[in-house]
């Protein structure tokens, strides 16, 4: 989920190009023990004859002791073994370790199933195409705090927190969207982020848009031809889209359709998304017109949040911290 077919191709190149390296690494050295060693050269022609000579019985159907010749090659394997190790060479000189040795860089294991190294790079991708990956280092349900919040802001933002951990938790099992509205500063991007960090964990495609991107990316894809869409998830597709900030992008005449196509087509598909703003719901209806204005509010979970501007007091707090020095 969430990476498309050509990013899974790309995936599946980079195996069998390491392949391809791993094979043409012991070509390159078989050859080179051929040529400079006259025992291993010796004991690889004696293995070939009797390759041939088993594969001419098998189809002749003369009478031969196949087992003693099978005896013989094992022996001469162990030979060439040894005498490799003579010689000083490493005992895997032949046989180099794999990128990924529990699927031999097949990106899938003995039982069909997608190894991890496939997982991680998938993980990889996703967390590329997020824009958030710095953000998400910082900001996640682990290193929330709820000390700038007081009395009903306190109240608020628990709310608000359960709910978005609830939203992460039912994420595949349950359609739901949020919109986190309130005073600047006071916790919502973080949120969103905290979100963000969750679904990717789960390897489920995120795209986080600050508004301004959020409109310009929906204008490529919507209204240009394919090749100029540009490069990144759609937004009509990925799993979970976050918008930050709706409202400080500059409006254009189709601002409102665009949004609104986009909700609807998501909601449609059963796709989630997040809004957080600084907009109160009557600058909401005002801004974007009644369409936006009660799909947000028959469709979305409804999440007010407020108290001081944590960036403001964070500096304060530096700041006083500074002086006390
Ligand atoms: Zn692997």
């Amino acid at each position: 989920m969430g990476v498309n077919s050509d990013q899974l191709e790309e995936i599946m190149r980079g195996y069998s190009l390491r392949r391809s390296e791993r094979d043409r690494l012991i070509l390159e050295r078989k050859k080179k023990l051929l040529e400079e060693t006259e025992g291993y050269r010796y004991l690889e022609n004696e293995a070939l004859d009797l390759f041939h000579g088993i594969a001419v019985a098998g189809v002749s159907g003369e009478p031969c002791d196949i087992e003693a010749m099978r005896r013989r090659i094992t022996e001469i394997r162990e030979e060439q073994r040894k005498l490799l190790l003579e010689k000083g060479y490493d005992s895997d000189y032949l046989d180099p370790p794999y990128g990924c040795p529990k699927c031999r860089d097949t990106g899938f294991l003995e039982d069909g199933s997608r190894c991890s190294c496939f997982l991680e790079k998938k993980r990889d991708l996703l967390y590329d195409q997020s824009n958030i990956k710095k953000l998400i280092s910082s900001q996640n349900f682990d290193t929330i705090s709820f000390e700038y919040y007081k009395g009903r802001d306190l109240e608020r933002f628990r709310m608000a927190v359960n709910k978005c951990r609830e939203f992460c938790d039912s994420f595949s099992v349950k359609p739901m969207d949020l919109f986190l509205y309130g005073t600047p500063g006071n916790g919502k991007s973080f949120l969103s982020c905290c979100i963000a960090d969750r679904i990717l964990k789960e390897d489920i495609g995120v795209v986080y848009y600050s508004s301004q991107q959020f409109f310009d990316t929906l204008y490529r894809q919507v209204f240009k031809s394919e090749n100029d869409a540009g490069e990144g998830e759609s937004l009509l597709d990925v799993p979970l889209l976050i918008i930050d900030d709706l409202g400080a992008e500059l409006t254009n005449s189709w601002s409102e359709s665009g949004l609104f196509m986009c909700l609807n087509s998501r909601q449609r598909e059963g796709l989630h998304t997040v809004i957080s703003t600084n907009l109160s719901l009557d600058d909401l209806r005002e801004r974007y017109g009644d369409r936006i204005f009660s799909r947000i509010m028959g469709n979305f979970e409804l999440l007010c949040i407020t108290g001081p501007d944590i960036r403001l007091e964070g500096k304060k707090k530096k700041l006083s911290c500074a002086n006390n020095k």
